[in-house]
C-alpha cells in the first residue's frame, strides 16, 4: 500500500479506559480532503503490513488526523501505535471507505456503535456540530460497552442532547451492575427506543462485525429501514 501521506505525533493520552487519543499533525503534505466516517491505513515500519483506524476527527481540521485506538497487547498495529510518542513521524494512507456521512441529505439519522466503533461516529458527530447541521432533524446515538469508564466523550454528548433538542445521546452498558441508564445488548435498547417505520431515516454503525451485522439486521427486518441507507465499512446489507 502507498504512502499518501506523512504526520507527526503532536498529542497522545488515554481518553478512555483502554483507548487512547493520537493526534497526528499532516507534515507532507500538510492537509488532507476527507469525508467524515472515512479511514485510513496506518503502515507499519520494517513490514508490509497496515493496520486501520476511523479518522475521528471532523474534516473541517485538514491539517491533522485523530485517532482512537484501543489497547490490543497482540495486536502490531495498536502496539504500534501506543509506542509512538509526541514529535515520532509516521506513514498513513488516506482517505478510504464508503459509509461516510451524506452530507446532500437532511433526514434523520441513528448512529449505533458498539465500544472503539464510536471513533467513526465521533468525526460525523462534530462535522455536524460545527457545521450547524444538528438542529431541526432527529439524531439518535447509541454506544454500547461494557462498562460506564469506557464510554468516549459522554459529557460532550449529553452537552449537545441539552443544546439540540433532535439530538439524543443513548449509552448502553452490558457488565456494569451500579448503573441507571440502559443496559443490555445495544440491539435490544435500539429495537425499544426507535420507531417501527424508520422507512425514511439512515443509518450508520461501527463495532464488531457481528454487532454491526445484527444493527442491520434489526433495522432492516423490524424498523423498515431501506437496506441502501445503512452505512458501515464492517458490513454492507444486500440491496
Ligand atoms: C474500517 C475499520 C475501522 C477501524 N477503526 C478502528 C478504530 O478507530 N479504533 C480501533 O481501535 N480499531 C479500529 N479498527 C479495528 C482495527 O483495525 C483492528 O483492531 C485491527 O486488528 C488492529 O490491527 P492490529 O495490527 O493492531 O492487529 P493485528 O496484528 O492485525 O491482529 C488482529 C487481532 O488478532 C489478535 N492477535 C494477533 N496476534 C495474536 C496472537 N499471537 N495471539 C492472540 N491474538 C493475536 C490481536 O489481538 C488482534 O485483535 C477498525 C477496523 C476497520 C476495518
Amino acid at each position: 500500500m502507498n504512502v499518501t501521506h506523512t504526520g507527526q505525533v503532536t498529542y497522545s493520552a488515554p481518553v478512555s479506559k483502554g483507548i487512547i487519543l493520537l493526534r497526528i499533525k499532516l507534515t507532507e503534505p500538510d492537509s488532507v480532503d476527507f469525508k467524515a466516517g472515512q479511514y485510513l491505513a496506518v503502515l507499519l515500519p520494517d513490514s508490509d503490513k497496515a493496520a486501520y483506524y476511523s479518522i475521528a476527527s471532523s474534516p473541517s481540521k485538514a491539517g491533522e488526523v485523530e485517532l482512537l485506538v484501543k489497547e490490543d497487547e497482540f495486536g502490531a498495529g495498536a502496539l504500534y501505535l501506543y509506542s509512538l510518542k509526541e514529535g515520532d513521524s509516521l506513514q498513513l494512507h488516506m482517505p478510504m471507505g464508503s459509509a461516510f456521512l451524506r452530507e446532500d441529505s437532511d433526514r434523520n439519522v441513528v448512529f449505533v456503535a458498539g465500544a472503539s466503533g464510536a471513533s467513526y461516529i465521533r468525526s460525523m458527530i462534530h462535522y455536524l456540530d460545527e457545521s450547524n447541521h444538528l438542529a431541526h432533524r432527529e439524531i439518535h446515538y447509541f454506544l454500547g460497552c461494557r462498562e460506564e469508564d469506557e464510554l468516549l466523550e459522554s459529557d460532550y454528548m449529553h452537552a449537545l442532547a441539552d443544546k439540540y433538542q433532535g439530538f439524543h445521546y443513548h449509552p448502553a452498558l452490558s457488565d456494569q451492575e451500579d448503573w441507571d441508564g440502559h443496559t443490555g445488548l445495544i440491539t435490544d435498547v435500539v429495537e425499544r427506543l426507535m420507531p417501527n417505520d424508520m422507512s425514511e431515516w439512515e443509518a450508520y454503525s461501527a463495532g464488531s462485525p457481528a454487532m454491526v451485522k445484527a444493527v442491520a439486521d434489526l433495522l432492516i427486518a423490524n424498523k423498515s429501514l431501506m437496506p441502501a441507507s445503512f452505512f458501515s465499512d464492517m458490513y454492507t446489507p444486500e440491496i
